[in-house]
């Protein structure tokens, strides 16, 4: 489905520079990638993460599952597949943001290494932060805020990562975000930390 159709298309880049989008926005831009089970919390630390920094006056946004998949990927389903295309896309997207100097961030359980590995391959070196957003099933089971695993343990829900499906771990993640034993806020914390170590933010 990714291959290329369109011949004779070059790449025009702007009179405005990322660099200088970047000066206005007072940050670097890049992708905060987060990858882990359902209900593991990506969405939530996202959504703090998002509040926190635009306090800081930061230009961030949210990529999340369920609304990408509503509009831009409502054609594909759940067969590795599909989740290959829809991660490819959204890879695509964040990448878009990025290069606008976005603090762009992904909640996608994005369970295939390869997937993942293919977008940090599109993106330049330092764009792609993983974040590896780990709890045990069993307590991701615990909290399932949408009854999403009730419903696979049923038998309602086919492919489910976890029960019915693989959740491949990130190798070698920039940031591992325990939320077993550190709650959203913490969490949040330990991803500016790590942004103004590297720089992407200002101190
Ligand atoms: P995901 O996006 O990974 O599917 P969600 O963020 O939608 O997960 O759901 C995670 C659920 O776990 C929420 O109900 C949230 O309130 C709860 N939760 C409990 N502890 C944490 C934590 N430390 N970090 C994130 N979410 C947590």
């Amino acid at each position: 489905m990714s291959e290329r159709k369109a011949t004779n298309i070059t790449w025009h880049e702007g009179e405005v520079t990322r660099a200088e989008r970047e000066r206005k926005h007072g940050h670097r831009g890049v992708t905060l990638w987060f990858t882990g089970l359902s209900a593991s919390g990506k969405s939530t630390i996202a959504r703090r993460l998002e509040r926190l920094l635009t306090d800081r006056g930061a230009f961030c946004y949210v990529l999340d599952g369920d609304n990408i998949r509503h509009g831009l990927n409502a054609n594909l389903g759940f067969s590795p597949e599909d989740r290959a295309e829809n991660i490819r896309r959204i890879g695509e997207v964040a990448k878009l943001f990025t290069d606008a100097g976005a603090i762009t961030m992904t909640a996608f359980i994005s369970p295939y290494r390869a997937d993942r590995d293919r977008v940090r391959a599109i993106m330049a070196p330092g764009d792609f932060v993983e974040i590896y957003v780990q709890a045990p099933l069993e307590l991701c089971e615990q909290r399932d805020p949408k009854g999403l695993y009730r419903r696979a343990r049923a038998g309602e829900i086919r492919d489910f990562t976890g029960i019915s499906a693989p959740y491949e771990p990130p190798e070698n993640p920039e940031i591992v975000l325990d939320t077993a034993t550190h709650d959203p806020d913490g969490c949040a914390r330990i991803v500016i930390d790590w942004l103004v170590q590297r720089g992407v933010l200002p101190s």
